[in-house]
């Protein structure tokens, strides 16, 4: 355990020390890059700033987001010794608990913050979009404790999955509305062409920016993808560095789950840093599900967040903005796309990524279930599968490597999921690359023109 005063006071900015950076987002009617005025009008000022900062490696974390951080941070760090012995590694295996925050996952670190920034812009009211439910969530406490309201357009797959994480939103005082809905023109548009339409993060996104544009007072936020959410998720990684000081021990390989790339920055850039400027050799793996592949499958490419074509044109991995993920559990990593900084650091070769089938995913949760007790979010279970793969590896090579992995989240919440696959009710499966040609074409993207 770190006590509170460990709490980083800055946030690390991996784009200063990028040799290339990421792709600038750019206006659509233009082709021009955006500059950080060109975002006030949608997102919170700092926010926007923060996005296009190239040149800070560094940058303060304000004291009131320091004070909110601390109900719950620093987050323990343990070594998951049962898990090791049970797949009989030589690994050392270690994970960042993120599941401890008030709300279950690690998105809070940067809800506190965008929380923070709209309320000292004198903003009154933030919209966001949220697919499991656990950046809703997030967002409805973080705004409730800087005294904002918070409309929220929930996936709909998600809304009826996961009735609970609707009521957590509401008892924090959110309106939740399941997407695409009947009460914005993109949300109109997506029912009439497909009544029976689930919805995706890509369509709840498209309903919450048209809030934010037509409401005044209002601003949308952002749980993943951007790269100022990345930047506040770094505290996980700065925590972890000084703890596994403290256990003595450096990692060979770090593991996040990726859906938007949010939690895998987190504990991924401040060990990158070092890959980066002090030559160590770390491995750094973002595990994704086989069912939403854009960083093993997708295309480096400029394209839409969104899918109604109402965001910036981002430089990123991409499946096209018309993908549809299956319905797996894992909602939260049912994203079409990848962060503009995560796609230059893999194109890069920096970093590395794996797919995960479901069944996979949950074969791996309940075996960390049963050996370190944490019942683990559907997501952070990539994490888990991908962590015990390099174990099993170690095993064959007798390596005795150090692996740690975020556990970006619980999955108490998730246990209609954990029935389903108790019960034989999972199904896996991936992508095929018939598919994937055709959503990318269907997104009007031409691969032969990747980035
Ligand atoms: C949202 C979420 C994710 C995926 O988002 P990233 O931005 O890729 O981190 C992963 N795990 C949990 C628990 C989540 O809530």
């Amino acid at each position: 355990m770190l006590p509170e005063s460990e709490i980083p006071t800055a946030w690390y900015n991996i784009q200063a020390d990028m040799p290339n950076k990421p792709y600038p987002l750019l206006n659509p009617g233009t082709g021009e890059p955006l500059k950080a005025e060109d975002m006030f009008p949608i997102f919170c000022e700092e926010c926007a700033r923060q996005e296009v900062n190239t040149t800070d490696q560094y940058i303060p974390i304000p004291d009131e987001v320091r004070e909110k951080l601390a109900f719950y941070r620093c987050t323990p760090l343990v070594r998951a010794y049962d898990l090791e012995k049970a797949l009989d590694t030589p690994a050392h295996i270690y994970f960042k608990n993120e599941s401890v925050s008030p709300v279950g996952s690690h998105k809070l670190n940067s809800a506190l913050a965008q929380a923070y920034y709209a309320r000292e812009e004198g903003t009154t009211n933030i919209t966001t979009e949220t697919g499991a439910g656990q950046w809703g969530a997030a967002l409805s406490y973080a705004a409730k404790a800087f005294g904002l309201e918070t409309a929220v357009y929930m996936v709909k797959i998600s809304y009826e999955q996961k009735p609970y994480r609707r009521s957590i939103m509401q008892t924090f005082g959110a309106t939740v509305t399941a997407s695409p809905s009947m009460s914005t023109r993109a949300g109109k548009d997506i029912i009439t062409k497909d009544p029976n339409n689930q919805g995706s993060l890509g369509t709840a996104i498209s309903e919450a920016l048209e809030l934010a544009r037509t409401t005044p007072h209002c601003k949308y936020v952002l749980g993943s993808v951007l790269n100022h959410v990345c930047l506040h998720q770094t505290v996980i990684g700065q925590e972890a560095e000084k703890q596994m000081e403290m256990a003595g021990e450096y990692p060979d390989i770090v593991i996040g789950c990726f859906g938007g790339g949010s939690n895998f920055s987190g504990i991924a850039f401040p060990f990158l840093k070092h890959n980066i400027l002090d030559g160590k050799k770390t491995r750094f793996i973002a595990a994704e599900p086989a069912s939403c592949p854009k960083l093993t499958k997708g295309v480096y490419l400029y394209d839409f967040g969104d899918v109604a074509g109402y965001t910036p044109l981002l430089g990123m991995y991409t499946l096209g903005h018309a993908f549809q993920p299956a319905n797996i559990h894992a909602g939260g990593l049912r994203y079409h796309g990848a962060g503009s900084i995560i796609s230059r650091l893999l194109k890069d070769g920096y970093i590395e990524a794996v797919d995960i089938d479901q069944l996979k995913s949950f074969a791996a949760a309940s075996l960390f279930a049963k050996t370190e007790g944490i019942i683990p979010a559907p997501e952070s279970s990539h994490a888990i599968a991908a962590a015990i793969d390099e174990a099993l590896k170690c095993k064959e090579s007798g390596e005795a490597k150090t692996i740690l992995f975020n556990l970006s989240g619980h999955g108490l919440i998730d246990m209609s999921a954990y029935d389903k696959y108790l019960a034989g009710d999972l199904t896996g499966g991936g992508v095929s690359d018939e598919e994937i040609a055709r959503t990318l074409k269907e997104s009007g993207l031409d691969p032969s023109k990747a980035l």
